[in-house]
């Protein structure tokens, strides 16, 4: 579990006040107090062991650190510049992680943070600080998860959640490619030129354009993503798609009544084609019924149902989480982050949380193994939705 963390923090390469705008920044562990699934000493051993001799890989996180008050947010996001959580992620026991960036909070280039310009600067703001230290690194091949597991550092496989402004010009997907992107959503929420969002009021499913598009991700090995895709759009695209795709970070809509959350339908299907679904973390997203309090508890909840329904395979983690405020986020970006489309649905009640208790930031990533070992599954079981279903669908579909 020992990762290379020498203590960088981002940008210790320019001066601070001359070169860019510090932000008192939040802590990166134990900025609240998150619980912990207790174990006996055996089951500790356990939980180590597996993580040892095992990848771990989470489908979709944010490994930035916001500002520790929320009303810096919105200048931090107009700047673009993001601090990368060093010290957290290298707790987390992840070996790999599918990192968002600031996808559909980017504001460097005006009101629209899906412009071309502002979605570029993010990557390359985010790569040159990469760049600088060693824990972390880009990740272009499936075998880099293995690579830095072996060495002690953490592969970060870049994944824009949704494509940005490209207009006609599809060679701008070789280009995101080459600079390293490796996973892209066809939609972000509201649908654009290619295919249905699911904050659209009437899926039109995938254009001719869209199909072209997922024939061009097919080819270059990008693997698509259906997490913030409509239903009729993540059907129409599990049929065209000839490799098989992912929904990232998501929830069962059979057990909360939400647009965010898929149907059964849709989980099967992506199931069939050999597809891998990442169980999400946000707050106040994966709740239940019976658990209308956000929680690990509720989490678990949708990766059993998912994990009956598709079979131990095809599930997996993407939390989805960050460090710092993200409920606080959430109110400062409602608009952007489509919250109020999802604030019209007409949810069973529910109770706020300030933090998703278990699950509050990805150096909580070990919870869900200590879960899972404490809930009887097999070392075989752990492995395999903890990175193993991941790294398959990385070998079947990047390079
Ligand atoms: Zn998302």
């Amino acid at each position: 579990m020992r990762k290379k963390y020498t203590g960088y923090s981002s940008y210790s390469y320019l001066e601070a006040g001359r070169d860019y705008k510090p932000f008192r920044l939040a802590r990166q562990l134990g900025r609240v107090e998150s619980s912990i699934v207790p174990l006996s000493k055996a089951e500790e051993e356990r939980v180590e062991e597996i993580l040892e001799k095992n990848i771990a890989i989470s489908f979709h996180d944010h490994g930035i650190v916001f500002p520790e008050d929320p009303g810096e947010f919105l200048e931090y996001s107009r700047r673009g510049r993001m601090w990368i959580a060093y010290e957290g992620l290298a707790a987390s026991g992840l070996d790999a992680y599918f990192e968002g960036l600031m996808d559909g909070i980017a504001l460097s280039d005006g009101p629209d943070p899906w412009s071309w310009s502002s979605v570029v600067r993010q990557i390359g703001l985010f790569a040159s600080d990469i760049d600088h230290q060693d824990l972390l690194f880009i990740a272009r091949r499936a075998e880099d998860a293995v690579k830095a597991h072996r060495e002690g550092r953490i592969a970060v496989y870049l994944h824009l959640e949704g494509p940005p402004r490209i207009g006609l010009d599809l060679d701008r997907v070789d280009v995101l490619y080459g600079l390293g992107a490796r996973c892209m959503g066809i939609a972000y929420s509201r649908g654009n030129e290619f295919a249905g969002g699911l904050a659209d009021k009437k899926d039109n499913g995938l254009t001719d354009l869209g199909y072209e598009l997922v024939d061009r991700m097919n080819k270059l090995g990008m693997l698509i993503d259906l997490a913030h895709a409509g239903d009729k759009t993540s059907l129409e695209v599990i049929e065209a798609s000839r490799r098989p795709v992912a929904i990232t970070h998501a929830g069962a809509r059979a057990l909360w009544p939400s647009r965010r959350m898929k149907p059964d339908e849709v989980i099967q299907a992506l199931a069939e084609k050999n597809g891998v679904f990442g169980v999400e973390a946000s707050p106040h997203t994966t709740l239940t019924k019976d658990n209308p309090r956000h929680t690990l508890e509720s989490i678990m909840k949708h990766f059993e149902y998912i994990a009956e329904l598709a079979g131990i395979r095809h599930v997996a983690f993407g939390p989805d989480t960050l460090f710092g405020d993200h409920v606080a986020l959430h109110k400062v970006f409602a608009g952007e982050l489509s919250i109020h489309a999802a604030a019209k649905e007409n949810l069973p009640p529910y109770r706020e949380v300030s933090f998703v208790d278990g699950l509050e930031n990805p150096s909580q990533f070990t919870n869900i193994v200590r879960w899972l070992v404490k809930h009887g599954y097999s070392d075989q079981e752990i492995s395999l939705v903890i990175g193993g279903n991941i790294e398959r669908l990385l070998r079947e579909t990047i390079i």
